[in-house]
């Protein structure tokens, strides 16, 4: 079995054999994407060291009606560096915000990872393709984002992120396997939520940093980048894996306008930047 299919020499040539052996085509990406990674049919994770977005070739519903694993199981590897950074969009994708951030971390050479909302995914599409082909991760974040309906039981959750996932992978022939929870876990979750996403393979990311840019706090661009250096300053710990809340959804322009200026900023306190991967820690 493959540990990790990555798009280079013996591994590619695997691939295809794999496919031809159990006769379907229909895992294989439509578009082979040399910026992503995939876990294997055994649910096997990438090494934690891996710094490309992991997918699933398959969906839940496709696991299933095969027998494979639905689940890496209940240990992870962490991944802790010095000095990085995860940057994190929640709430999109959005057709003006969401294009013009993929911009900024193109020029600025780095990657991010965008929580999308099911329903958000259905009217915009090719947003997704564009954070999909340019190497930034996608997460599901709920298809309605609507608290009462989501946190209502466990199975509600998990229906809301299969949903989603399917949506997604409509979009793009993968799908994700990284999860936030809407509002966080913390007062949302309880132990029997955290069973159920770990019995369909989905690993949950919260965040220990935020610019504050949907809490009223981070009214300007000067606040947001002010925010999350006040923060820094407070946990110096959390170098090891700072992952900053932002937002993409409409209404959230300053958060592009202050993306420059935060990346400047990390960038001049020493941090590089990662997307977010099955070897995410805890927040906290
Ligand atoms: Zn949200």
């Amino acid at each position: 079995m493959i540990a990790l299919l990555v798009f280079a020499g013996a591994e590619l040539t695997m691939w295809h054999q794999a496919v031809a052996q159990d006769n379907t085509v229909m895992n294989v990406p439509a578009v082979i994407n040399p910026n992503v990674a995939y876990v294997s049919d055994d649910f096997t994770l990438p090494s934690k060291e891996n710094d490309k977005p992991v997918y699933d070739t398959y969906t839940l519903a496709q696991r299933k009606e095969k027998g494979l694993p639905l689940t890496y199981g209940k240990t992870r590897e962490y991944y802790y560096g010095d000095h990085v950074a995860y940057l994190t969009f929640d709430d999109g994708p959005n057709d003006n915000n969401t294009p013009e951030i993929l911009d900024i971390l193109k020029k600025e050479n780095i990657h991010a990872t965008f929580f999308l909302t099911g329903q958000n995914v259905k009217r915009y599409p090719e947003v997704v393709k564009q954070i999909y082909a340019s190497g930034n991760a996608i997460g599901v974040h709920s298809y309605s984002h609507d608290y009462k309906k989501i946190y209502a039981s466990p199975k509600a959750y998990t229906d809301e992120l299969v949903q989603t996932e399917q949506l997604i992978y409509d979009v793009i022939h993968v799908r994700p396997i990284i999860s936030r929870a809407p509002g966080g876990t913390k007062g949302h979750f309880t132990p029997q939520f955290w069973q159920a996403i770990n019995d369909i393979g989905y690993i949950e990311v919260g965040w220990n940093a935020l610019t504050g840019d949907a809490d009223g706090t981070g009214k300007t661009t000067g606040t947001e980048v002010e925010n999350v250096r006040k923060q820094l300053a407070e946990r110096p710990y959390l170098q090891s894996h700072l992952v900053v809340l932002m937002h993409d959804a409409y209404g959230h322009h300053t958060t592009v306008e202050a993306l420059p200026k935060l990346i400047k900023m990390l960038k001049a306190e020493g941090y590089s930047f990662r997307v977010i991967t099955p070897a995410i820690p805890p927040s906290w």
